[in-house]
């Protein structure tokens, strides 16, 4: 079983109730981070997971929501990592992501030296293991396996979307991204697609041209719902939800999704869980 925590479903804009965008995948008792997103510790938090306790961060790409905190996860887990020499966080994304991770560690390079000159046992700057790639197999350990593809969220680029297998289940994290068939060629029979989903029919509309453009590289509910559907996926999951999904509206936003796929369709708030078994 591979378990799904929703811990941040919002976007760039700030809102008091959706952290920014993050997902929890819990497979094998390893624990993968995908996106870090404003607040995401403190949704990780909540259940029980603390920056020490992270596997691996995965990136999808390195627009400001998805990497907002990516300094607090670096310092976090440094400072609160008490066994001597700790391994390195591996930090898997796209090209880019390395001098990102440098330069985040750069920013906070005061902070760092704070700490190494009051804490005896902290002598060594936060430890990262960065992986960068687009496409192909990526991670190979206990039983869990990830391998990646680009996905389509042009002019930001390259970024990929995740595939995640453990025990014959599988998930994959398309991240933001219109339909294409990299992205359906990576969800193709998984258990579970976790997406991004944005209501053109309201942002369409907005007489804000730099909202309306946010369209043009993003999948709507529909979309994201036919892209479940090629892959003949067994559930979708949609999150990152733009305009910020309401309370009592969810069943229009499910109507939307069920009208392009047939299986079971998952959202909801922050900290929503979905366990994902494998099909026989
Ligand atoms: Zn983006
Ligand atoms: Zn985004």
């Amino acid at each position: 079983m591979i378990e799904i925590t929703l811990l941040g479903t919002g976007s760039p804009v700030p809102d008091p109730n959706r952290a920014g965008p993050a997902t929890l995948v819990r497979a094998g008792g390893q624990v993968l981070l995908v996106d870090c997103g404003r607040g995401v510790l403190q949704r990780a938090a909540a259940v029980g997971v603390g920056a020490a306790g992270l596997s691996a961060l995965l990136l999808t790409h390195l627009h400001s929501d998805h990497i907002g905190d990516l300094g607090d996860l670096l310092i976090t887990r440094w400072i609160s990592t008490f066994a001597p020499d700790p391994a390195p966080l591996p930090i898997i994304g796209p090209p880019g992501t390395a001098e990102t991770v440098e330069a985040t560690l750069q920013a906070f390079r005061h902070d760092i030296g704070y700490r190494i000159a009051h804490h005896a046992d902290l002598d060594v700057p936060p430890a990262v293991q960065v992986h960068e790639h687009t496409d192909g197999p990526v991670w190979d350990r206990d039983g869990v396996s990830i391998r990646v593809a680009p996905t389509d969220h042009r002019p930001v680029a390259p970024t990929i979307g995740f595939r995640i297998e453990y025990g014959g289940a599988s998930v994959v994290l398309a991240g933001d991204t219109v339909p294409c068939a990299t992205l359906d060629g990576l969800a193709a029979g998984a258990d579970a697609l976790v997406h991004t989903v944005i209501r053109k029919d309201i942002v369409a509309n907005i007489a804000q041209q730099r909202l309306q453009d946010i369209c043009d590289y993003h999948s709507s509910v529909q979309e994201a719902a036919a892209t479940a559907a090629r892959a003949g996926v067994g559930t979708l999951v949609m999150t990152h939800y733009v305009p910020a999904l309401v309370p009592g509206q969810e069943e229009q936003w499910r109507a939307l999704a069920a009208g392009e796929f047939g299986g079971r369709i998952e959202l909801g708030d922050d900290l929503h869980r979905v366990e994902v078994n494998g099909r026989p």
